[in-house]
């Protein structure tokens, strides 16, 4: 076992479920914890600062779209994965809106949960490799480097997806990417994703910014960072 892969927090009420989860993630080097019930694991995430959350939607005492919701209020930005069931879209669309960083939809393989709780860990430590440019616009100023977002010098909580894809659009300023361009080269893949994701990550953050965000939507195609403050 690779002990520096970390802690994961599993919140899920259905125990076999859970147990195919830790087993999954121990096989991959990950150190496992389970609570079953919501309560339990919003305590669990405070106490055991886990590296990520695999949270399911549908728990008792409190539902996964509240959990994260609280998370984010009190200013909790560990990794969530949310695991929702098929025909939860509406939770799933909400859940990432409440700052969950990416979501699992039920019944997943091995590799798809081992895939997606390295990606929101790899996503959550940074970029791999070198100092990635600055990018400034206006009066919006991000550090992809080191993981802040500014609007006139004042910092703007981002999830670390949602800084990926500005930071991306921000670094391709006028290219015009369609969402399944933008699944595969900042998600990692748009393997089982429905491309909508993207709708609501860019209306995340254009909420965030304002009148400072510099996303431009070509209809019929996709997404551009303009140029300049236009
Ligand atoms: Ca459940």
């Amino acid at each position: 076992m690779n002990p520096r892969k970390g802690l994961v927090l599993i919140v899920e009420d259905d125990r076999n479920i859970a147990a195919l989860q830790q087993l999954y993630l121990e096989r991959d080097g990950y150190r496992t914890e389970v609570a079953g019930d919501g309560p339990a694991g919003f305590d669990a995430v405070r106490r055991l600062a886990p590296g990520a959350v695999v949270l399911d939607v549908g728990l008792p005492g409190m539902d996964g779209i509240t959990f994260c919701r609280r998370l984010r209020e009190r200013g909790d930005w560990t990794p969530v994965l949310l695991v929702t069931a098929r025909g939860e879209e509406a939770d799933r669309i909400l859940g990432l809106e409440l700052g969950a960083d990416d979501y699992l939809t039920k019944p997943f393989s091995p590799g798809e949960l081992v895939a997606r709780v390295n990606a929101v860990l790899r996503r959550a430590a940074g970029p791999a490799r070198g100092t990635p440019a600055v990018h400034t616009r206006g009066p919006l100023r991000v550090d992809p480097g080191r993981r802040t977002v500014q609007v006139d010098g004042v910092p703007v909580e981002f999830t670390a997806l949602e800084l990926d894809l500005l930071s991306h659009l921000l670094q391709h300023r006028g290219q015009v990417f369609t969402r399944l361009q933008l699944l595969d080269q900042v998600w990692g893949d748009s393997a089982h994703r429905d491309p909508r994701v993207v709708d609501v990550f860019v209306s995340q953050i254009r909420a965030k910014l304002g009148s400072a965000s510099p996303i431009r939507t070509v209809r019929g195609v996709g997404y551009s960072a303009t140029d300049d403050g236009e």
